[in-house]
């Protein structure tokens, strides 16, 4: 998911860009229940009883009503014997009918009082064996608010009118429209999914376009995924018009490319479609292959700013122009086809791992294509906006919404720009060589990736701990626990006398902190050790001193909480003169 707009507006130094096409103003509908609202709940026992195989589902999606008729038939296989299958379903989407391996159910057999499906199975299946659930229901889905902040549809229509539809789940999950596991490991090995929408509108999917078939005033479009994120299955419906393409990658292999964009909008689609071979040409180069390059690359012009939707990317940046020569929105959710989507957090608590990862793509891309300056001026930007309230990691289990949320105690919008910051110092630190090393580890869970032999990847931040002992041979479980197991950031105090210059970090709980510091002492840059938290150097009465002169070391800056104390206080007085 990108960072919301306000942190975005003030990041980039925009105005606040008004977002005005989609259909803004939701129905009445039922609140969701607590288990529905939530992604990645304590997972019940007889949910890790199976392995999910197989998802195939067809969904015809009715613009006029803003419903869904939905069939789906899961298949799995039993890592443990059991004779009940839960699944989770919104439970406003009523459930008329279940058969298991293709047999019928009586209606008692089945209940979801709260977004929780329990099947009682006719017979119990032995460890290893497998079992199919086929679940009709269907009714109106949740409608989204403000998508993608929110999770649900949104029902949304083009400037002349005609059905235009998405659906983005990030926060409440999968089971706002299909029964799935809503766990970050909940990834079926396969989806077929059948999306069935009055002609002559077209459907985009993820994966592979198996093939369309009309019946009546009715179309279906079939789509075959393997092993998509949960929240990543996702529908999408307009008028629209399509561009191909190919790239042929550094690894050999030839990357379908498409993008689906609404019709009169030929020339900004045209030029944003360019861009893709150059993000694909700076991932593969700097990260790995592309994960899903035997699928395609898609991209699809959504009602809704964005979301990173394996192989069929939600796309609403209205073709911004921004001054970085290159759709920063589009790079941003692109990037979660490695950092989200190929490795996926293990759990929430982990959601870093994504944002992170994925909001330091953007200035190390614009570093890429125009140097040092476009890379450090978007880094001041996200600094600018670190909060600091909460730790980025907790080191509990906690689901989307609670890391979400700054008000539950979440670190909030810290996992994208404080994720990305420390990135940067931590490259910094293990230099190029080591740092692009842990990130394929991370991502592909091996050195030399290549399509083909690698496979998804579920990770903890202590993986990714771990991973970065592993490559540079130390141990750096300190630099961690400060950065992302502390709210507050490292502070380091500088004290002049004489012809010394004494430093010292201080860090919450006086932790170990044992990070070099740069100090530049009139024309020469000197590295001070702080192997106990301490160092000094002579610094001659009349020298110019400069810390950190690289720009390399995130650390509390009074320049910086002065600033966001001001903006707090304007903000605060705007409100006040506006009652
Ligand atoms: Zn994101």
């Amino acid at each position: 998911m990108r960072p919301t707009l306000l942190a975005l507006g003030l990041a980039l130094g925009l105005g606040g860009t008004p977002y005005a096409r989609a259909d803004t103003t939701p129905p009445s509908q039922p609140p969701l229940t607590a288990l529905t609202k939530d992604s990645g709940t304590p997972e019940p026992a007889e949910q890790k009883r199976v392995h999910f195989d197989h998802a195939e589902l067809h969904i015809a999606v009715h613009p006029d009503t803003q419903s869904i008729d939905g069939k789906a038939t899961l298949t799995f296989s039993a890592l443990a014997p059991t004779d009940v299958l839960l699944v989770d379903l919104d439970h406003d989407l009523p459930v008329s009918a279940v058969s298991v391996d293709g047999k019928a159910l009586s209606a008692g057999a089945w209940s979801n009082p709260g977004g929780r499906l329990r099947i009682q199975l006719p017979h119990a299946v032995a460890k290893g064996g497998k079992v199919s659930a086929t679940i009709t229901y269907g009714g109106k889905p949740h409608v989204a608010k403000k998508a993608p902040w929110d999770g649900g549809f949104v029902w949304s229509h083009t400037k002349d009118g005609q059905p235009w539809v998405g659906s983005a789940v990030e926060g409440e999950g999968c089971d706002l429209f299909w029964p799935c596991i809503d766990q970050p490991d909940g990834k079926p090995d396969l989806v077929d999914l059948y999306v069935s929408v009055p002609k002559p509108l077209v459907a985009p999917g993820n994966g592979v376009l198996v093939g369309v078939t009309e019946q009546g005033g009715t179309r279906t479009w079939h789509w075959r995924a393997k092993h998509p994120t949960t929240y990543a299955v996702s529908i999408n419906v307009g008028p629209y018009q399509e561009l191909k393409g190919e790239y042929h990658s550094r690894y050999g292999n030839t990357i379908p490319l498409h993008y689906w964009y609404l019709p009169g909008e030929e020339t900004q689609a045209k030029a944003l479609f360019a861009e893709f071979p150059q993000l694909l040409d700076f991932f593969e180069a700097k990260i790995g292959p592309y994960p899903w390059g035997d699928e395609k690359m898609g991209v699809v012009e959504t009602p809704y700013e964005g979301m990173e939707h394996q192989t069929i990317n939600a796309y609403g940046n209205h073709y911004a122009k921004d001054g970085n020569g290159f759709d920063w929105l589009l790079q941003h959710e692109f990037s979660h086809e490695w950092f989200g989507n190929q490795m996926t957090n293990a759990n929430w608590d982990d959601m870093w791992l994504h944002e992170g990862f994925a909001t330091l793509m953007q200035p190390l891309y614009a570093r890429w294509l125009d140097g040092d300056a476009a890379y450090y001026a978007w880094l001041n930007r996200l600094r600018m906006i670190i909060a600091n309230r909460h730790p980025v990691v907790s080191g509990q289990p906690r689901t989307e919404e609670e890391v979400y949320d700054d008000s539950r105690g979440g670190p909030g919008q810290d996992i994208y720009n404080k994720g990305a910051l420390m990135l940067q110092t931590l490259h910094h630190l293990i230099g190029d060589q080591a740092f692009y090393a842990s990130i394929r580890e991370l991502v592909y869970g091996r050195p030399d990736p290549k399509p083909g032999n690698f496979r998804l990847q579920y990770r903890t931040t202590a993986d990714y701990m771990r991973i970065v002992d592993q490559v540079t041979g130390k141990d750096y479980d300190w630099f961690f626990k400060v950065y992302l197991y502390q709210a507050a950031l490292p502070k380091l105090d500088v004290q002049r006398h004489g012809g010394t210059l004494d430093l010292a970090w201080q860090v919450p709980d006086n932790l170990p902190f044992p990070m070099p510091v740069e100090v530049q002492v009139g024309d020469t840059v000197h590295t001070v050790p702080m192997a106990d938290g301490h160092g000094s150097l002579a610094a001659p009465a009349g020298a110019l001193v400069t810390i950190d002169p690289h720009s390399v070391l995130l650390r509390d800056e009074p320049r910086i909480t002065e600033f966001q104390q001001w903006m707090k206080q304007q903000r605060a007085q705007r409100k006040a003169a506006q009652k």
